[in-house]
């Protein structure tokens, strides 16, 4: 104890519970520079002893009944504090330098600045233990003992040395050891015991084994202030840790850093992957346009309305008396649906009105009831018997397989349209198949031909009316453009 015991206190002595019951049993009594029990010395005034509170005079006495074991009481009331824990304090001093062997306690380090084992977690949130210092308890024999020698700024109880080396002793009777106290012991490097017996049973200072016990060889009222030794191994073994867990944070950070660089990579080779598959798309349109690349080159220009209105007039000048003959021969119903034509139907080098006109003539007229024609047919003769747009023709066709082609490997494609092709031609390139549709879908609607549910195109020309054909067949040499 760092204080020295007041010899009278000011303090209020009923605070006291055990003052306030008759007085300290003051467990030990001063005598020649020792503390003794009651059993010890000569019974009564005749003990010899003073108080080591107060200094006061003291009785020892014996053991009086179960509940009052042997005890000194002060001769006169001095409103002692301090004889009781002084006595205690001195007595274990005493025994440890007489005994000159101490229980050290085991070292289990401390749950928030040196949790034993140490543990840390790595980048990836995974727990690492580090090695358990082991400390355990062990009764050290102690030599060169030294009570209350002072430190300059700090007095230890005992001072002694084990096997290990120095070693302080703390008693605490009423006060623990102080956290600066405690900072500067560590701080120099000493190791420091505190042996607590504030919590002592009111009745072990009476009883010398009991006591004796508490003292010297109880592991659960002792711990460590300081322990250098233990502090290193256990600092020993969280450089360990430290080591091995940033040793694994380094791995976390090259792992990471490869799947990232792996990401980077599968995305640059997708990046080039597209870019080859596009440039070897590019290739193939490049090569495949080649075979077309001389119709293509003509293509906006056969196609410019202002040409098609050109030969359209042409067409119509040159085949106009061979029409004005033909739709004399022809019904009514029949000349009507002549004179109209699809927008396309100049594609085969002839006046829309004629071919349509001889195409009657051949597919129907000559023909009898009940005879039978395809729609692909008329347009394999309509494109042989005139001069069609090969040109286009070879576009129209090049379409028309690609479709097919795209059909056969399972694309459901409808529209004819060549990929190769950009959409602009694919729009200009006329349908060699549409003009004659819709001439057969105009003569079915003027009853000379029936189309059949299949095969698919086919065709049966009808029986002429009953009522026989409408006469008065108006002929109009004159049709215009409108016509088409
Ligand atoms: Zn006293």
């Amino acid at each position: 104890m760092d204080t020295i015991p007041e010899p009278f206190s000011l303090r209020n002595p009923s605070g006291n519970r055990l003052a306030r019951r008759g007085g300290f049993r003051v467990p030990f009594g001063l005598k020649d520079g020792r503390v003794w029990a009651p059993n010890e010395v000569p019974k009564g005034k005749a003990c010899g002893c003073i108080c080591p509170g107060c200094h006061a005079p003291l009785a020892a006495k014996a053991q009086e009944s179960r509940r009052k074991r042997p005890h000194f009481a002060h001769l006169t009331d001095t409103g002692c504090q301090t004889g009781r824990e002084t006595g205690i304090h001195e007595r274990a001093k005493q025994l440890i330098a007489d005994h000159q062997r101490l229980l050290i306690p085991a070292w289990t380090g401390d749950l928030i600045d040196m949790p034993n084992p140490p543990h840390a977690r790595d980048e990836d949130g995974r727990l690492h233990w580090g090695r358990q210092v082991d400390h355990p308890t062990r009764n050290m024999e102690l030599r060169d003992i030294e009570i209350e020698r002072s430190f300059g700024t700090y007095q230890p109880d005992v001072v002694a040395w084990d096997a290990v080396g120095e070693l302080l002793i703390e008693i605490r009777v009423t006060h623990a050891v102080g956290d600066i106290k405690a900072a500067r012991v560590q701080a120099q490097g000493r190791r420091m015991v505190e042996i607590d017996l504030s919590q002592l049973h009111r009745d072990t200072p009476h009883d010398l084994a009991a006591f004796e016990h508490a003292v010297l060889d109880d592991a659960a009222n002792r711990s460590w202030i300081s322990c250098p030794e233990a502090v290193a191994e256990w600092q020993a073994s969280k450089l360990e840790l430290d080591e091995q867990v940033t040793a694994r944070n380094r791995e976390i950070a090259q792992l990471r850093d490869q799947m990232v660089k792996a990401a980077q990579a599968r995305q640059e080779r997708d990046v080039q992957e597209t870019k080859d598959k596009e440039s070897r798309k590019a290739y193939v349109r490049r090569q495949k346009r080649e075979k077309h690349a001389e119709d293509l080159e003509h293509l906006i220009e056969l196609t410019s309305p202002e040409r098609i209105d050109r030969v359209l007039r042409e067409y119509r000048i040159s085949a106009e008396d061979r029409v004005g003959e033909l739709l004399n021969t022809v019904p009514a119903a029949v000349r009507s649906a002549c004179l109209r034509a699809h927008e396309d139907a100049w594609i085969f080098g002839v006046d829309p009105v004629l071919w349509q006109l001889l195409a009657h003539d051949h597919f129907v007229a000559k023909r009898s009831a009940g005879d039978r024609f395809n729609q692909r047919d008329v347009a394999a003769w309509v494109r042989r018997s005139f001069q069609h747009e090969k040109a286009l023709y070879r576009l129209f066709v090049t379409q028309y397989a690609n479709r097919a082609e795209a059909q056969r490997a399972g694309f459901p494609k409808r529209r004819l349209a060549y990929w190769v092709f950009t959409d602009e031609e694919n729009a200009r390139i006329p349908n060699f198949y549409t003009p004659v549709n819709d001439f057969v879908d105009r003569l079915e609607s003027a009853r000379v031909i029936r189309q059949l549910p299949a095969p698919r195109g086919e065709c049966e020309v009808l029986p002429p009316p009953a009522t026989g054909w409408l006469p008065g067949a108006h002929v109009d040499p004159g049709y215009g453009p409108g016509d088409h």
